[in-house]
Parts: structure tokens; sequence; C-alpha cells
């Protein structure tokens, strides 16, 4: 089982036990579960004690130079020793107890955020709006004012620890006698108790309530925008300062347009007489109808831009542009009498050749077209 216990340290074979300290000290560091959680980095940190463990005794380095495995004499696990003691602890023994402060802690701790999804409609977003919502939170509670005690009743010292929140003992370790801190077991490190918890909140120092915000929602949010309230999310345990309240915004489907960042995008389908002859039609848009100009000789694929009746930036000044994409309608039911107007019309501009002979494009079509549906 035994590996390299100089590589595993990166360490020469000559190395002085300063050296080795030195050498186990900044793989510890790096490499302690509670610095990395990683499996791998676990694995390697049991080889790297397993190997200071040896090397650092002067006996067992001697019986692992003669070629013993000292883990095998023992009867030792392997590894089974300095993973179990807390990072601190061995930083404490190596920098001296109280090199990483610690003392009673604060009930006191900072609420959750919560996140609350809000539809909005497509004019919504591009304006902005101002929403009402209601939400389910925490909040200090009213009888102890968050400090979690009965009316009357104060939090008493802990005796176990006196009130510091830790306990301190010392145990023999690879390293020797080491003092190690830990919190307290009685008090859980809050260096107090609380004999007589608060009736309304059962000592959590906070009620759940429903609340209503009025919130606004600034103009050219979209889908999957993040909005976040600071300090609007629920009250942490022991009356601790809010977490924040994050809007996810979910933009309804519009029947009409089709949102591209900013720019909104729509069909308009328009009869074969009214893209050839041009007219002027109302068309609807965020701001209500608009007039819009077709124009003669106007084919399907075209398309008009309404230059600014987007959606509003976020953020910033200025509009997108609403496009509106032309469709000619072909007519599919002619009666005789419109049949016979168009095989006229076709008569007129020599387009009576047989399929696939027809050139497109020829110049004059439409002010001839244009002539044919007035009658001149
Ligand atoms: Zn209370
Ligand atoms: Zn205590």
């Amino acid at each position: 089982m035994a590996g390299d216990y100089y590589a595993a340290l990166g360490v020469r074979r000559d190395a002085s036990p300063e050296e080795i300290k030195r050498a186990y000290r900044r793989l510890a560091r790096e490499l302690h579960p509670d610095v990395n959680p990683d499996p791998h980095t676990q694995e390697r940190f049991k080889e790297v004690t397993q190997a200071y463990e040896v090397l650092s005794d002067p006996d067992k380095r001697q019986m692992y130079d003669l070629g013993a495995d000292p883990f095998a004499a023992s009867g030792a696990g392997p590894g089974g020793f300095a993973a179990g003691f807390p990072f601190s602890d061995i930083m404490d023994a190596f920098f001296g107890a109280g090199a990483t402060t610690r003392g009673p802690r604060s009930r006191a701790r900072r609420g959750r955020n919560a996140t609350l999804r809000v539809e909005l409609d497509l004019a919504e977003c591009a304006f902005g709006t101002t929403r009402e919502l209601v939400v389910n939170t925490a909040v200090v509670c009213p009888t102890c004012s968050g400090e979690g005690t009965a009316p009357g009743t104060h939090p008493e010292t802990c005796e176990v620890c006196g009130g510091r929140g830790e306990v301190s003992q010392v145990t023999r370790s690879f390293l020797g006698q080491v003092m190690t801190t830990r919190p307290c077991p009685r008090c859980g490190g809050h260096g107090t108790l609380v004999p007589h918890p608060c009736p309304e909140c059962d000592g959590d120092g906070r009620v759940r309530t429903r609340r209503t915000i009025k919130v606004p929602i600034p103009a050219g949010v979209e889908d999957g925008t993040h909005i976040q309230l600071a300090g609007e999310g629920e009250v942490g345990p022991g009356g601790g300062p809010p977490g924040d309240l994050f809007l996810e915004i979910v933009q309804r489907p519009h029947q009409i347009f089709e949102r591209r960042g900013d720019d909104l995008h729509c069909t308009l389908t328009i009869p074969m007489a009214a893209a050839a002859l041009g007219a002027t039609l109302t068309v609807e848009t965020l701001d209500g109808n608009h007039q819009v100009d077709i124009r003669p000789g106007t084919q399907s694929g075209q398309s008009i831009p309404l230059y600014g009746k987007g959606i509003q930036h976020l953020n910033d000044s200025g509009r997108g542009d609403l496009v509106i994409h032309v469709t000619v309608e072909t007519p599919t039911k002619l009666d005789t009498e419109q049949e016979r107007l168009l095989r006229d019309l076709a008569r007129l501009r020599g387009e009576e050749a047989p399929p696939g002979k027809f050139a497109p494009g020829q110049h004059g079509f439409f002010s001839r077209l244009r002539d044919a549906f007035n009658g001149r």
C-alpha cells in the first residue's frame, strides 16, 4: 500500500524535518477536505497525510528508509488520521490556537433570496408597468422583535463555555499535543441559551406572512429578465437581515407581433389588386392603429419598417422598429366575370404564353393593371 512518501510530499530523501513539515503544511492548506471536497483531492490528502505521519516521526522514517511499511507494522489504517481533524485545527496546530478568530456566533443570519415569476403582456414589456405582487415571506416577529425570547425574558449566558461560544481541549495527534477549539456543544456556538423561546415564532425571531409590494417594472424587459429587489426577500433567522427578491419576467406571446430583440415583426396579407395598385391600410401597432402606405407594385416578401414603433430599449432612450412583412394574396376562387377580366389583362400584357415562358418583371405591368382596374 505504501507509495513513495518522499514523492508524495515532494521532498528529497535527505529532506530535513523542517522541510518535511513545510511541505506538508503547504499541501495540507491546498488539499484539506474543508478547503477542497473533491474526492480525488481527498484521496491525495490522505496519501500526503500518511506520508507526513511516517516521515515526521524519526522512528517510522527510519523503518521506512529500511524498506518496511510502518503502517503494516503498527496496524493503523492509512489516512484515517488527520482527515478527521477539521482544517482549522490543523492550522491551529501550525500557527497556534487563535490563528483563526472565532467567538460567540450571532443567532441572526441573512435571509434567503427568493424568485418570483411575473407574467407580462408584450405592451407591458414595451412600455413598462407597475405590478402589485403578493409575496409569501418571513418578517421580523412582532412579539420578540427578532430576539426569539419570550416577552420579559432574556437569553442566558451558557454555563458550559461561559459565553465564549467555543470550548477548548488538548488532544494528542500526529503533530504532538494540540489545543483545539470547537463550537460549544451546549449552546451551538452562540454563547447564550434561550430558556424561554418566544411563543409566537418558537424562538426563530421571524414569522411567515403574506405581504403586498408595489413594483415598478421598467420598459424594455424581456423573457428571462431578472429584476433584483434588494432587501425584499425573507428576513433571516434570529431577525437577521433580509435576502433579496428577484423577479423573473415571463413575456406572454402576442397574437400578432413576434419580438426579436427590441424589434417587432408581423405579417400583413394584402389583396393582389392592392399590391399592384397601391393602397393605404390601417394596421395595428403597440401604440394603436397606424396608417401604412402600400406603394404600387409591392411584392410578396417585401417589408415595410415603421421606425420607432418597437420596444423601448431597456435602460436606454429610443425604441426598436416594427417591421411589417407583406404577403400578397393571389385570388383562388374567380367568378366568370373576374376570370374574363384577368384574361383580358393578361392578353393586354401579352402574357398568354404557355406556363414556363412567362417573363416576370415586365415594365409597365402595374400601370396597365391599375388602368384596367380603374376601367380605363
Ligand atoms: Zn418571536
Ligand atoms: Zn456554550
